[in-house]
């Protein structure tokens, strides 16, 4: 797996005499826990010629680690913008995105892409395998980034597969795999380096409605099972009922409440 780039926060031992000393451990954590995401009054402004673009408006939203959020909205109203900033794809023209603490908009570009390999899986609604690699190949194409023996790889394109059960497809080409075993194969491709986050943008939008109910139930099974945090666009109210969590957009801001996570 990838190096973990960021130690887990110390957390003080109180002596084992001293009263609710467990629980004051657990809040410590817990408050990390809460933290994982924090947009912090991000705008963002997409300068057209002499037009300037608000795609997103002073946006102050907060994801704990292990939560499905779905983000909801229509179409033009910054929720791509939002899932780039927070991918490190894009940068803030204001405010700050935070994740696991570290302010990722102070990374220079190549601290950023090194970052986003790390951290961030990215399922796109187009799917983006590479037409001439097996789903094996495309899984392991993260892993080629890192240290990883191809034994090593081998072992944990075959973990990642065997979680979106296609285990038994791996020498297969996209064009032999149905519109729904494809959108697997690039959740295996997110998950392979074990990110901190899924980030998804429209996954079900290209899947016919069968193949769509087997894509959310894979990502609920990740966020439940092993504890993925996703954040899934969507503009499906059907797909979004498989988030724990909906945060409405609308013209780059914020609909109805505070960005704060479902206790
Ligand atoms: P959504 O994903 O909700 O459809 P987007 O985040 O893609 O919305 O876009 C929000 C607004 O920002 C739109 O008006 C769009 O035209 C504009 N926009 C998005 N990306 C860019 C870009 N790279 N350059 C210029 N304008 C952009
Ligand atoms: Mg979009």
């Amino acid at each position: 797996m990838a190096e973990e780039k960021f130690p887990p926060v110390e957390v003080q031992r109180e002596p084992d005499s001293a009263p609710l000393a467990g629980l004051n451990r657990y809040a410590t954590v817990r408050a990390v826990q809460e933290a994982l995401v924090q947009l912090r009054n991000v705008t963002k402004i997409y300068r057209h010629g002499e037009i300037d673009v608000t795609a997103l408006n002073n946006v102050s939203l907060d994801i704990a680690a292990g939560e499905f959020v779905a983000l909801m909205g229509p179409s033009g109203s910054g929720k791509s913008t939002l899932l780039h900033i927070v991918a490190g794809v894009d940068r803030p023209t204001s405010g700050q995105c935070l994740v696991q603490g570290l302010d990722i908009g102070t990374l220079s570009e190549t601290a950023l892409a090194t970052w986003r390999n790390q951290h961030i899986g990215f399922v796109f609604q187009t799917f983006n395998l590479i037409p001439v690699l097996t789903a094996f190949e495309n899984v392991e194409l993260p892993l080629l980034l890192t240290g990883l023996s191809a034994r090593e790889r081998r072992v944990h394109v075959t973990a990642a597969l065997e979680l979106v059960g296609l285990a038994d497809r791996m020498r297969h080409l996209p064009r032999q795999l149905s519109g729904g075993q494809e959108q697997r194969v690039a959740i295996a491709r997110a998950l392979v380096t074990d990110p901190t986050l899924i980030i998804a943008d429209e996954p079900t939008g290209n899947l016919d409605a069968h193949s769509a109910t087997e894509v959310l139930t894979l990502l609920q099974q990740l966020n439940q099972t092993i504890g993925k945090t996703i954040i899934m666009v969507t503009h499906d109210p059907r797909a979004a009922g498989y988030a724990q969590r909906i945060v409405h957009l609308e013209k780059g801001e914020l609909l109805n409440g505070t960005g704060e996570p479902r206790s």
